[in-house]
């Protein structure tokens, strides 16, 4: 799909819930269904609409995320899908370690 579409489209959203239950912050509980779809990569970064790089994020993660960017890192797990860490201001390199 690349750069040329912006949204993901209603196919990669249904491959989206399939893979995820919730929100992709980890822990968030917020069902993956009333998620909007994060590009793991921003779009403005030069990020694609690529099923890789989707990953559903609940309103209040995906805005968090957008404004404070440096407070998140993504984990790539072991099935192909993302985890996104918060690490917030202090211990700003915490999470780094873990897995
Ligand atoms: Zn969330």
């Amino acid at each position: 799909m690349g750069r040329a579409v912006r949204l993901a489209t209603p196919a990669q959203r249904q491959a989206i819930l399939a893979r995820y239950a919730t929100c992709y912050r980890e822990g968030c509980p917020i069902p993956a269904d009333m998620a909007e779809i994060d590009h793991i990569k921003g779009w403005a970064e030069g990020g694609t609409t690529d099923l890789d790089l989707l990953a559903p994020a609940c309103t209040w993660h995906n805005r968090d995320k957008a404004t404070h960017p440096d407070r998140y890192r993504t984990r790539r797990n072991h099935d192909g899908t993302w985890t996104l860490l918060y690490h917030g201001k202090r211990n700003r390199f915490a999470g780094r370690f873990r897995r």
